[in-house]
């Protein structure tokens, strides 16, 4: 954050990319808010369809959480609590850029006239389901759908007691995983030792379905789940390029778990005439997914190739797909051979996957520019915090608020 000045009483910044091991530390409200009104755009284009008209997200301020509120809100007309855990931006203090952006989508909902409610909390804590709870008894009566859209680095332990911590190692062997640096732009090989038994157990525990299924019973008893509730969670599986870093790591059995969570939910809400799904997303650049070595080199190569094949997909496109072709498709949700739905067809087409398969092996710093789309991960990366957004003036100064 730069200079300060002060303008009828407001405090305005100019505010700039700070980047430090691929996460960017500040956030630009006006470009976060130029790309939510952009994905409102994509989804209120695409609408009115019929479909849920209640709905809850929990981790509803960015990446997938966000694009399945505005699919809903905008797609669907339906009204949303959303929950996540962001910075707030105040006058003197630059926000996050989840903050900006729900600050973006509530503002936008009230003027479409959709109500939206948003909780900035822990997900994880009681407080937080029973704020959940009372604000849908309160606005909806019931939701019918739930989103558990998380991804968190930590979980606090029972009784306040020291933190559950998710680590991103591979289980078993040392891995060598290529990977990239996004500021240096050096394409590398780091060496990643194995997860001990507790580092493996501490990531289920914040990535795996337990908090998922402490949301559906808190739902259940608070009677806010509507007759068919569905409720939908999101895993990646990807090929076995990505094994070492993603299914065969600690990452990889955090979703095992969240898996067999689905398939025990689904068994439960069948009897109130609901169910419970996984959907297997596309690889997107988001927060979480940027700091997963291996990850950025692996997504700039294939966004290239599907680029190139015109099938390259965001979070929006992937949500609206999630609705329209998958959970509220006419004659049935579409599923795998265990259970879930699959949303990375396109990714884990073998034409596609031959050409990632055949870069990645010959990536190198020098030719990466021209083999992978790394500017467009990089801005994509930089919109991620409101930065690289076309027509935003950053040398101009900005109320750090967001409202
Ligand atoms: P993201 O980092 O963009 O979003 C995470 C959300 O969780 C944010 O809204 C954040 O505020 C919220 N959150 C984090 N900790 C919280 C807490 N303690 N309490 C309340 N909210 C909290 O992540 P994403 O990539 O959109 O990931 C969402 C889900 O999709 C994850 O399960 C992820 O594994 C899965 N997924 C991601 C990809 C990908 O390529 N990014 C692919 C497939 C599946």
């Amino acid at each position: 954050m730069g200079k300060v000045a002060c303008n009828r009483g407001v405090a305005r910044v100019i505010i700039k990319p700070r980047i430090r091991n691929n996460i960017c530390l500040t956030a630009h409200p006006e470009g976060c808010a130029r790309l939510v009104s952009a994905q409102i755009d994509y989804a209120t284009s695409r609408g009115p369809l019929d479909g849920p008209a209640n709905i809850l997200v929990i981790g509803s301020s960015t990446g997938y959480g966000l694009a399945a509120r505005i699919v809903a809100a905008f797609a669907y007309g339906a009204k949303t609590v959303g929950v996540a855990l962001e910075k707030p931006g105040s006058p003197l203090r630059v926000g996050s850029a989840g903050w900006y952006n729900s600050a973006s989508f509530d503002r936008s909902a009230a003027a479409a006239g959709r109500g939206s409610w948003s909780i900035n909390g822990d997900a994880f804590a009681n407080e937080t389901k029973d704020e959940a709870v009372a604000l849908i008894k309160k606005h909806m009566g019931r939701v019918e759908l739930v989103v558990y859209s998380l991804a968190s680095p930590v979980r606090p332990g029972p009784a306040g007691g020291a933190l559950f911590r998710s680590v991103l190692k591979p289980v078993g062997n040392r891995a060598r995983v290529k990977t990239v640096d996004l500021t240096t732009e050096q394409v590398s090989e780091v060496a990643l030792e194995p997860a001990t038994e507790e580092e493996i157990e501490n990531t289920i525990k914040v990535m795996g379905g337990e908090d998922w299924d402490l949301w559906m019973q808190a739902l259940e008893a608070g009677d806010a789940l509507s007759a068919g509730a569905t409720t939908v969670a999101f895993s990646y599986v990807g090929p076995p390029l990505t094994f070492p870093f993603y299914r065969g790591a600690t990452i990889g059995k955090a979703k095992e778990d969240l898996e067999a969570t689905a398939r025990r939910l689904r068994e439960h809400l069948a009897r109130r005439g609901g169910s419970a799904y996984v959907s297997v997303n596309k690889a997107v650049v988001t927060k979480a997914g940027a700091v997963i070595q291996g990850f950025p080199l692996y997504a700039s190569i294939l966004y290239r190739v599907m680029k190139e094949r015109g099938v390259h997909e965001g979070p929006i496109e992937q949500m609206f797909r999630l609705f329209a072709e998958r959970l509220f498709a006419q004659g049935g949700v579409p599923e795998d051979c265990e259970g879930r739905i699959r949303l990375d067809d396109l990714e884990m087409r073998e034409d596609v996957q031959e050409q990632v398969r055949r870069r990645w092996y010959e990536a190198t710093t020098e030719n990466l520019r021209e083999i992978a789309d790394l500017a467009g991960f990089r801005r994509e990366f930089l919109n991620l915090s409101g930065f690289a957004v076309e027509g935003i003036d950053y040398e101009a100064d900005v109320d750090p608020s967001g409202w």
